[in-house]
C-alpha cells in the first residue's frame, strides 16, 4: 500500500489558512451585543459574521 502522510500544509493550502485566520478575526470582532453587532452595528447576525461562519462551515 502506498500511504503518504500529509503535512498540514498539504491539508490546508495557504489560501485556506489565510481564509481561516480572516474568518476567525471577523467572528472575534463581530459579536452579538443584545441583537446588534458590536463591530458594525447591524442587526445580528450581521453579514460579515454570517459570511465568516459559512466560510468556516465549508471546511
Ligand atoms: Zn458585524
Amino acid at each position: 500500500m502506498d500511504i503518504s502522510i500529509q503535512t498540514p500544509g498539504e491539508l490546508f493550502p495557504a489560501e485556506v489558512v489565510h481564509l481561516l485566520g480572516t474568518a476567525r478575526r471577523v467572528i472575534d470582532q463581530h459579536v452579538n451585543d443584545h441583537g446588534t453587532c458590536a463591530e458594525c452595528s447591524s442587526n445580528w447576525p450581521c453579514q460579515p459574521a454570517r459570511l465568516a461562519e459559512s466560510a468556516l462551515a465549508t471546511l
